[in-house]
């Protein structure tokens, strides 16, 4: 009987409470015992009552819930090997093989690590006489699958991850509340959105909304001078009748020259150049989502039952999968490559080399 640990971890997302009753519903369904760690890595460091036997009506409800009811929280000790120890004997003591891990790139990086480094953990616990030879033979393998929950849609083999919808949803429920009043005052708005150094939700927010002008991590402005591109493309807009200006600022955005582009900036554009009335909105943490949109719902379902076929199906010889989505439909593929090239890309994105940021993101799709 599989005894399966499942967790979220990392910044929060919509959509991991449906991914946490889908682990456990179908875990139950396909014979597993299920167990809740709360508060991410931390609760396998503590254990306790940190870790929790779950029943079928213990996850009722939990679709409609935004964030993660068992908890979230970025966990230090897990970065060190003492910590990781820890979880290791917790884990063991509890008889627990597996864990489903709902989390960001960080989350997965950890849950890859902690991997790699088995039965090591095993075989360091049993010479410190901390478990017994019969748990240490009972224990050889562990099992961890990755579901990616991430608002910023910034993990490499996957197309998209939960939560990003929800979030996208509500920048752009945000973003129409601001158009009303732009319009009435004929005023222009510069509204920074989340994403870190991925673009995603700028983009897509910028063409669900119709801002007039968007500045992304990956694609810094071309021209030269684009500031006064900027202006004379808002000019023409206004000229046409456009009684409001709307600017999307990426979090990681960058200009010609690579430096931060922030919002405050752009403002002062707008107001010196064009004498526009314009007013910054940094929407925050409202973008995180509240309650799930029915995607994400539905993407947090499919993949949570997919990643208990995958605890039920993992054999020692098999690398860890991270269940994704390619084209509509749901894949599993290696964690520690997904892990890799999401590394890669941010380390391109991170030296300025955009070109090598598109070529790694694109090799995913020539597999
Ligand atoms: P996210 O999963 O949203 O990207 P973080 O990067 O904060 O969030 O990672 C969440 C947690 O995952 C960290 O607090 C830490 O416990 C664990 N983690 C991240 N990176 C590593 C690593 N390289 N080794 C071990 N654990 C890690």
């Amino acid at each position: 009987k599989r005894k399966i640990a499942v967790l979220t971890s990392g910044g929060d997302s919509a959509g991991m409470n449906a991914a946490v009753r889908a682990v456990v519903r179908a875990g139950i369904a396909r014979g597993c015992d299920v167990f809740a760690v709360y508060e991410g890595y931390q609760g396998l460091v503590d254990g306790g009552n940190l870790i929790k036997k779950m029943s079928w009506n213990d996850v009722r409800g939990f679709l409609e819930v935004g964030g993660t009811s068992i908890g979230t929280a970025r966990c230090m000790p897990f970065k060190q090997r003492p910590g990781r120890l820890q979880a290791a004997e917790n884990l063991v003591n509890r008889g627990i093989d597996s864990i489903v891990v709902c989390g960001g790139d960080g989350s997965l990086t950890g849950a890859d690590v902690f991997r790699s480094e088995w039965p090591g953990l095993l075989d360091e616990l049993l010479a410190n006489k901390r478990i017994t030879e019969e748990q240490h033979n009972s224990h050889r393998y562990l099992t961890i699958v990755g579901l990616v929950g991430s608002i910023d849609n910034d993990m490499s083999s996957t197309d998209i991850t939960i939560g990003a919808y929800t979030s996208l949803a509500r920048i752009c429920e945000s973003v129409d509340s601001i158009a009303s009043t732009a319009i009435s005052h004929s005023r222009a708005f510069v509204v920074e959105v989340m994403g870190r150094h991925c673009g995603w939700l700028a983009l897509m927010a910028a063409i669900s909304t119709g801002a007039d002008f968007v500045f992304l991590p990956e694609k810094p402005p071309s021209d030269d001078d684009w500031q006064t591109a900027m202006c004379d493309r808002l000019t023409r807009r206004r000229a046409l009748g456009k009684r409001n200006t709307l600017v999307i600022v990426a979090e990681g955005a960058l200009d010609k020259n690579l430096n931060p582009i922030k919002p405050e900036h752009i403002k002062d554009i707008l107001a010196d150049r064009m004498g526009l009335d314009t007013r910054v909105t940094t929407l925050g943490h409202v973008q995180r989502g509240g309650s799930p949109v029915a995607y994400d719902r539905y993407l947090a379902t499919v993949q949570g039952v997919e990643a208990v076929e995958a605890v039920l199906h993992a054999t020692p010889e098999t690398p860890s999968p991270m269940i994704g989505m390619s084209q509509n439909k749901v894949t599993w593929r290696p964690l520690m490559k997904a892990v890799e090239l999401t590394h890669a890309v941010a380390t391109a994105i991170g030296n300025k080399d955009f070109d090598k940021a598109t070529e790694l993101r694109d090799s995913e799709f020539k597999l």
